[in-house]
């Protein structure tokens, strides 16, 4: 079964995220559990909490297939160590976000070097820091995103995601998300048939599908390898239609969160529709 829905808004409070999700035909979906452009949020109250289990239980939203995603401020693999410890105190309050919500999921870009450590340095206190946030939780995995490669950005390659994972020391808590548009800017061909079959192998080889946790189903406006992130629309940018029905009908990412990150929200419930027509049973 394929569970199939976008990262909507939490504006008002989390508990609208599963109502938003719901009217755009979702059976999965993804949000910040604060606001994902600044460092501190009041704390989540028991109400918003009562009542985000409560809209996700009345409209069918499992946790399993609810993919939160972390600020876009934090930077677990941060050269200097005053910045580290910031990121890492607000890491912890994510997954603790993801805690109290019931949800067993923290997606999260890894992190950037900022030329500051080597890439094997940077990818190590990545894994250190996930080290020190698994041992103060429970119950929630952390999901770490691939990346385009922007900038200093790590995690395009996938020898960086096994990396991190051989260095995490509760394997059953560390895990994997794709995104398709960072995999084709990063120099992944999952385009054409063909090297779609050969990227999924090195997936398999390198990281391993037990790993992977979720998806992040989004066409991409930059060519190939072009190592910039910018999503576009299903079926209108450079992965293109027949991808996106490839995609859609293997069966290597059934049962786990697919989320679209696609920018035209106006759209979202006609590429759901899309998505599930192309289906073949
Ligand atoms: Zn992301
Ligand atoms: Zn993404």
């Amino acid at each position: 079964m394929k569970y199939i829905g976008p990262h909507v808004s939490a504006a008002g409070g989390v508990e609208n995220a599963p109502l938003n999700a719901h009217a755009v035909g979702a059976n999965a979906f993804a949000l910040f559990t604060k606001n994902q452009r600044q460092w501190f949020s009041p704390k989540l109250t028991s109400r918003s909490i009562a009542l985000f289990k409560e809209n996700c239980a009345q409209y069918g939203f499992l946790p399993e297939y609810i993919l939160p995603h972390d600020s876009y401020l934090i930077n677990l693999g941060h050269p200097d160590q005053e910045a580290l410890e910031k990121s890492r105190v607000a890491f912890l309050d994510e997954m603790q976000r993801c805690e109290q919500l019931g949800l067993c999921l923290l997606n999260f870009h890894p992190g950037s070097h900022l030329n500051g450590i080597s890439l094997d340095g940077c990818l190590d206190r990545i894994a250190e820091t996930i080290n020190i946030t698994l041992e103060k939780t429970k119950g929630v995995v952390a999901v770490i995103e691939n990346t385009a490669g922007q900038g200093t950005n790590v995690g395009h390659d996938f020898a960086h995601l096994a990396h991190i994972i051989d260095k995490v020391e509760d394997k059953s808590r560390v895990g994997v998300c794709l995104d398709t548009c960072h995999t084709y800017s990063a120099g992944y061909n999952i385009k054409d048939e063909e090297s779609y079959h050969a990227v999924f192998k090195q997936f398999e080889e390198i990281v391993g599908w037990q790993y992977l946790r979720g998806i992040h189903l989004n066409d991409t406006k930059k060519a190939f390898a072009s190592r910039v992130d910018r999503h576009d629309s299903v079926g209108e940018g450079f992965l293109g239609i027949d991808f996106f029905r490839r995609f859609i009908n293997d069966s290597h990412f059934d049962n786990m969160p697919i989320i679209l990150e696609t920018p035209d929200e106006s759209l979202w419930a006609e590429e759901i529709a899309l998505l599930r027509g192309m289906i073949q049973n």
